[in-house]
């Protein structure tokens, strides 16, 4: 029997992780309750084109497990990041613009200008693109 202050440990882990999945709308398209342009998905992620492009190829990669941003990112979730950016170099082949050239830019937190609290992959080409960022 496991006793009660277990058990509501972990009811209050779950119940987190559901109140932060509720109003995340990556979370929502990667269970395809909300549409997407999607070019790729698979069981650990999804690929979707960004609806505010920047470039004319502007892809997000994310994956499927709600992740907050980079620095929520654990040690369990190595295999996934890598599998990320597997996918992305997958999908700026099929793209074609692997020859010309991209960038992939991860924001984290507010300086950097992330604005979806749910860790995702830009994947930018089709022109040239400067340096340094803005
Ligand atoms: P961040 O600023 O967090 O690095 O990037 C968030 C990106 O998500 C932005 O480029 C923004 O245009 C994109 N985005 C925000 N809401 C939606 C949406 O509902 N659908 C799609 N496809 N992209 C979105
Ligand atoms: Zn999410």
């Amino acid at each position: 029997m496991i006793p009660f202050f277990i058990q509501k440990l972990f009811f209050y882990t779950w119940w987190k992780g559901k109140m932060k999945m509720c109003g995340c709308i990556f979370c929502k398209m990667a269970a395809h309750e909300m549409p997407a342009n999607i070019f790729y998905e698979d069981d650990q992620c999804m690929v979707f084109e960004d609806i505010n492009p920047q470039a004319p190829v502007h892809l997000l990669v994310i994956p499927k497990k709600h992740i907050t941003s980079l620095n929520d990112a654990e040690e369990e979730d190595c295999n996934l990041l890598g599998h990320l950016l597997g996918v992305v170099a997958r999908v700026a082949k099929e793209k074609k613009i692997d020859g010309s050239g991209y960038r992939t830019v991860i924001n984290t937190n507010a300086e950097a200008g992330q604005t979806v609290f749910h860790l995702h992959i830009h994947v930018l080409g089709g022109r040239r693109l400067g340096w340094p960022p803005g």
